[in-house]
């Protein structure tokens, strides 16, 4: 079954509809960036798809465009903000052991000072 576009009790789906604030780096069709508000790199930002998917757990192949367009959107402000040449991590965390807080799929971008690996 398709994903319902929207969750009204959702954080970032309230972002995405202008009913909390939060900084705006980019929007498209498909996604919008925003600053995380607790970053963990010089550039921490989340790219985050316009339909409510729960998580990269319920990705299906139904939903390649959307992800295509968070990485897309991704990529544009790894490029504005100058670090595609330096390198970056994109991370999506599932579920409790990788801490995901926000049940709204999203894709961090984190760069700008060199990243360990492997994260903790
Ligand atoms: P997760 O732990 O689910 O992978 O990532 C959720 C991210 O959302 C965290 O990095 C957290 O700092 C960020 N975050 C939580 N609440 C807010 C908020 O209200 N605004 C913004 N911009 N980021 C948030
Ligand atoms: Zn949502």
């Amino acid at each position: 079954m398709a994903a319902p576009e929207r969750d009204p009790a959702c954080l970032f789906c309230r972002i995405i509809a202008g009913e909390i604030p939060a900084s705006k780096l980019l929007e498209t069709d498909e996604a919008i960036v925003i600053a995380d508000i607790n970053p963990q790199a010089p550039v921490h930002v989340l790219a985050i798809p316009r339909r409510h998917i729960p998580s990269a757990a319920h990705l299906t192949a139904a939903d390649a465009q959307t992800l295509a367009g968070v990485i897309d959107a991704a990529n544009t402000v790894a490029r504005e903000r100058g670090i595609t040449a330096t390198g970056f991590r994109l991370v999506m965390n599932h579920g409790s052991d990788a801490g995901q807080t926000v049940d709204h799929l999203h894709v961090h971008l984190l760069g700008g000072r060199v990243l360990g690996w492997p994260p903790g």
